[in-house]
């Protein structure tokens, strides 16, 4: 028998998280749908229900309550840059959007969804009859990790963009669930497991991103890819310093979450890279080899703590 097929597009949240409740075992919210349609495509999800969440205009707006900007869950990764809070407070927050993926998907592509986007690794983003040819992994129905040789747990890259630079910029997330409205530190929702990348409940809507704008942070951004368009990062790093000095640094690309430190101390890079290399598992389920990215993790540091006079 072949399943229903349903798109439904609620005009506010109430109406999305009532929908999602109504088909709790089979839906996806649908933003952008640059990460959601492609999934569908290559039969990486066989989703039956999308809930467009496009119709819900209160996701769509900037705006600055107190010392803290907020940034609806909505708003398009090209379109950062023309909120001057934004570029003025957060001008690596742009910088980051600005590498994501290409400019027409930029058009498309939100905020919302870029920190939410799946995991990937070579031996999955693929098409239905080539992860057929090769048996299946972990991450779609098999039984071993193919990267890894055959190891039980799934390693697939975290490959968001923009969430490094808002981990270092201490961003919430403001989600809407079953439990009512909670802000969870954007770091905190990510698992470390390649299968189930994030930990928030299924229901939950991301309205907003929030940014405390009192901290005069400096960040600086990298981006490691073959390309610079279209490409996927093979390693993302963002290192920041707050005013009062505390260092903060996360890395997208090479774990299954972003690998997060920070430390107060005068002479921190010794340190912080050493940490970045024991925790980042990066494994060959990209085009650049392990060890090219593990030396790459070290080059990037090395050089934005060098942009940011960090000893
Ligand atoms: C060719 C190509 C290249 C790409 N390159 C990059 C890249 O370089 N860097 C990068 O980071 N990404 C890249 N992407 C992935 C994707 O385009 C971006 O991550 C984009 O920002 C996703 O946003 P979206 O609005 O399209 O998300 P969608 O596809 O709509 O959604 C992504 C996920 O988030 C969920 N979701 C979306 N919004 C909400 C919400 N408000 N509340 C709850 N759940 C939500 C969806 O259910 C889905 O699971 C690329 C995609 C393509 C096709
Ligand atoms: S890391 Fe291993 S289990 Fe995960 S998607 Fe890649 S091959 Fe599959």
């Amino acid at each position: 028998m072949i399943a229903e097929k349903i798109y439904c597009k609620p005009n506010t949240v109430e109406e999305a998280i009532n929908l999602a409740m109504n088909h709790a075992d089979d839906f996806r919210y649908l933003a952008g749908g640059t990460d959601v349609i492609i999934n569908k495509f290559q039969g990486n999800s066989d989703t039956n229900c999308l809930i467009d969440i496009t119709g819900i205009e209160t996701l769509k707006s900037v705006t600055v309550e107190g010392n803290m900007l907020r940034i609806g869950a909505l708003v398009k990764l090209d379109d950062l840059k023309k909120y001057k809070f934004i570029i003025g407070n957060f001008p690596t927050l742009v910088v980051a959007a600005h590498a994501v993926a290409s400019p027409m998907l930029r058009k498309t592509a939100t905020i919302g969804g870029n920190v939410l986007c799946e995991n990937r690794c070579i031996f999955y983003n693929q098409s239905e009859w080539w992860r057929e040819a090769v048996g299946y992994c972990l991450k779609c129905d098999g039984d071993i990790c193919i990267a890894t040789g055959g190891k039980k747990a799934c390693f697939s890259k975290f490959v968001s963009d923009t969430a490094p630079v808002l981990i270092c910029c201490d961003a919430k997330l403001e989600v809407i669930d079953r439990n009512g409205i909670q802000h969870l530190p954007l770091e905190s929702i990510y698992t470390g497991d390649g299968i189930k990348p994030r930990n928030l409940d299924k229901m939950a809507l991301v309205t907003r991103l929030l940014l405390p704008m009192d901290n005069d942070y400096k960040v600086v951004f990298k981006k490691l890819r073959p390309r610079q368009s279209v490409d996927y990062s093979s390693l993302t790093t963002a290192v920041s310093i707050n005013k009062n000095g505390r260092i903060k640094m996360a890395l997208g690309g090479v774990d299954p979450k972003p690998v997060v430190a920070e430390s107060q101390a005068a002479n921190a890079r010794e340190e912080l890279i050493a940490y970045a290399l024991k925790k980042s598992r990066v494994i060959d389920n990209d085009v650049y080899s392990r060890p090219y990215r593990r030396e790459m993790i070290k080059v990037y540091l090395n050089r934005s703590f060098d942009e940011l006079n960090i000893k």
